[in-house]
């Protein structure tokens, strides 16, 4: 089977952490170029910009878009109209509107579209899931800290409007909560913390229920030091389960039961080539949709304004 040549547009720190080295280990893959207004990559041609990109490698069949969300509809489109499958990092867009116009683009341009949620790859999640589809629910209870200092040095683009602040992680555990809990849930209550400085929240606490009154509770925080909590708990009819690590381990009533190797990339990179090769699409806006409902519903409340160097 022929490989698909791939470029990575936006080489920043997810594209150069975990894209590159996924798609060098494909062989379903040629990395083909980067776009990148600064960053470079030695061996390979290199685009200060999209447009650049397509203008002069008409042979290139995907684009994996890994820059901010800022720029993901515009992105998307020229990608789309100048005929490229698209994977779309994580959030799929800055609202909701434009992924569906990005949706409706590529079906219209008969190229597979994929909006990836890389934490739904995370090893211990499709286990999770089966606990929670085989036991009653009774609470939820999602945490997820971490320090935006240590992890997101200089990225200025998480506190301007579409930069979604502390959902730009938060997301990732809505993105695990709605594919592992077994009825859709609604937000009811939302509480922002946004510094006075900037456009978007460094904490958030969100009260979810389900038709059935189940409670989720998920507390955002981007200003945790010391160690890291990416962690959703469940109580259930079974026990406490507890997914911990990012989706990485899975425990009930505190022991573990199962731990995998982390290949979140690797699996997402997977999931491109099966849509490109059977001509299809992967396109859920599930957890971008709880952001906007935070955001639509969510009480505000300034805080001491926020700096890189603390
Ligand atoms: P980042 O480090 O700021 O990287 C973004 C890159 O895009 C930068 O190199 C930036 O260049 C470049 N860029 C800006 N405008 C561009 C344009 N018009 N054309 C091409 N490239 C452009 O951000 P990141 O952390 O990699 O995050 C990017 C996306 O991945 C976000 O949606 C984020 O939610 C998602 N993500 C991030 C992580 C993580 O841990 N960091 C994890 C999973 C997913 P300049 O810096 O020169 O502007």
């Amino acid at each position: 089977m022929q490989p698909i040549n791939i470029a990575l547009v936006g080489f920043g720190k997810i594209a150069q952490d975990q894209h590159l080295p996924a798609i060098q280990a494909d062989p379903n893959y040629r990395l083909v170029a980067i776009a990148d207004p600064h960053s470079a990559l030695s061996g390979i041609p290199n685009f200060p910009s999209l447009e650049a990109l397509l203008d002069n490698l008409p042979e290139l069949d995907a684009i994996a878009l890994c820059t901010p969300p800022q720029m993901r509809h515009y992105q998307a489109c020229q990608a789309l109209a100048a005929g490229k499958h698209v994977m779309l990092e994580k959030p799929p867009g800055a609202t909701l509107s434009e992924v569906e116009d990005i949706k409706t683009r590529a079906i219209r341009a008969q190229r597979s579209l994929f909006a990836s949620w890389h934490s739904r790859y995370a090893p211990a999640v499709g286990r999770a899931a089966s606990w929670l589809a085989e036991h009653r629910v009774e609470r939820v209870e999602i945490e997820w800290k971490e320090d935006v200092r240590y992890w997101h040095p200089g990225q200025t683009w998480l506190w301007e409007p579409g930069g979604m602040g502390v959902f730009d992680p938060g997301i990732n555990a809505l993105s695990i909560a709605t594919a592992i809990l077994p009825r859709p849930f609604f937000l009811r209550e939302a509480s922002l913390s946004i510094p006075e400085n900037c456009q978007t929240p460094i904490a958030a606490s969100l009260s979810f229920g389900d038709a059935s009154g189940t409670p989720i509770q998920a507390d955002f925080d981007f200003l945790q030091t010391g160690p890291q909590t990416w962690d959703i708990h469940a109580d259930t009819s079974g026990g406490r389960m507890t997914l911990a690590q990012g989706g990485s381990q899975l425990s009930i009533d505190g022991d573990l039961k199962y731990e995998g190797e982390e290949r979140e990339y690797p699996g997402l990179y997977e999931r491109f080539a099966e849509l490109i090769r059977t001509g299809r699409s992967d396109v859920d806006v599930t957890p971008l949709r709880h952001v906007a409902d935070s955001f639509l519903n969510g009480r505000r409340r300034l805080v001491a304004p926020f700096s890189d160097h603390g």
